[in-house]
């Protein structure tokens, strides 16, 4: 089967043998995957991962040897696979196993191939109203949905996201739901008119010295989201933040981050990782047309074209770049 691999920061389409699958796990054929910044990172050696990448996807159950009746049905994927055996896992938290695999990400081949292998538990069966296109983004509107999950969000809650690229209008457009008070701040002006036009309020930071949002926001928001991409931008997040506020984290960049503690020590700050949310909420909330993830689709690439496609997921300002199988 054709398969994606990345090597010494190159794209490289290779053969690889189709997977192998044990008694409780299922083979997906691959229908459309998305590209994440994270596959970027992975690219540029973040996890030294070598396998094959792609963890956004959607695909259509091919065998499943302990599950028969979910044979033809679309399914996403929880990528998080625990161990079974650890502590975490008994409790139910496959998500923090210290020995977890991630699918595409972390000792787990992905979807980034015609085929992919992974655990029956960890599949989600889609609703029949849910377009394919709609539904490749279960897995990062899931990391999306977990800060609600994390941070009390209240109707009155003052919440600002930081960054307008995929992650941070798919947050603005999650938490929309739990806020009326979101802010979404960013140097895209088309980007931030997809905001808009779900009613969320937008500052464009283009023009604008660091400085002068700093003032001009200093203390302003309850809880702010840090999804810029950026490893030096925690550092705007404190200043945004109000007293006894919370940021949370989502940026996971190969480099790390400086911060300045004493500000956050002073103003008494939270500051919140956060990472892979509930993939079922997310098939849920996108089933229902909760959350509208359409205008975040740029462009649409056959498989065969990945490193053209790969190629323009990595040039600035471009939105979701998803890849569509024969
Ligand atoms: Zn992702
Ligand atoms: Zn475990």
């Amino acid at each position: 089967m054709k398969a994606v691999k990345f090597q010494n920061q190159k794209v490289i389409m290779v053969d690889a043998p189709m997977p192998d699958i044990s008694e409780h796990e299922a083979l997906i054929k691959i229908l459309m995957a998305g590209i994440c910044a994270t596959d970027v990172e992975l690219y540029k050696g973040y996890q030294d991962f070598q396998g094959i990448p792609g963890h956004e996807f959607v695909g259509i159950v091919e065998k499943a040897p302990q599950a028969p009746e979910i044979v033809g049905k679309r399914v996403v994927v929880d990528i998080n696979i625990g161990c079974g055996q650890c502590l975490r896992c008994r409790n139910g938290d496959a998500r923090h196993c210290p020995l977890r695999r991630v699918v595409g990400i972390r000792g787990q081949d992905g979807g980034f191939a015609e085929y992919c292998a992974v655990p029956v538990d960890n599949l989600r069966v889609l609703p029949e109203g849910l377009e394919t296109i709609d539904a490749v983004f279960a897995e990062p509107l899931a990391a999306a949905l977990e800060i609600a999950q994390q941070v009390h969000i209240r109707n009155d809650t003052k919440l600002a996201v930081m960054g307008d690229g995929k992650m941070g209008l798919l947050c603005a457009f999650a938490l929309n739901h739990y806020s009326t008070r979101v802010t979404i701040i960013g140097r895209h002006a088309e980007k931030l008119e997809l905001a808009a036009a779900q009613g969320i309020s937008t500052c464009n930071t283009s023009d604008m010295p660091p400085e002068m949002l700093e003032q001009r926001l200093k203390g302003a928001f309850d809880v702010v989201v840090e999804a810029s991409g950026n490893p030096d931008a925690i550092n705007q997040a404190v200043k945004l933040t109000a007293p006894e506020g919370t940021i949370v984290v989502k940026t996971t960049s190969h480099q790390p981050s400086k911060i300045n503690l004493a500000e956050l020590v002073v103003n008494e700050l939270t500051i919140l990782g956060s990472r892979c949310g509930d993939i079922g909420f997310a098939v849920k909330c996108l089933g229902n047309r909760w959350v509208h993830v359409a205008s975040l689709v740029d462009s649409v690439y056959s498989f065969a074209d990945f490193p053209k496609a790969f190629e323009h997921a990595m040039a600035p300002g471009s939105k979701k770049i998803l890849l569509a199988f024969e």
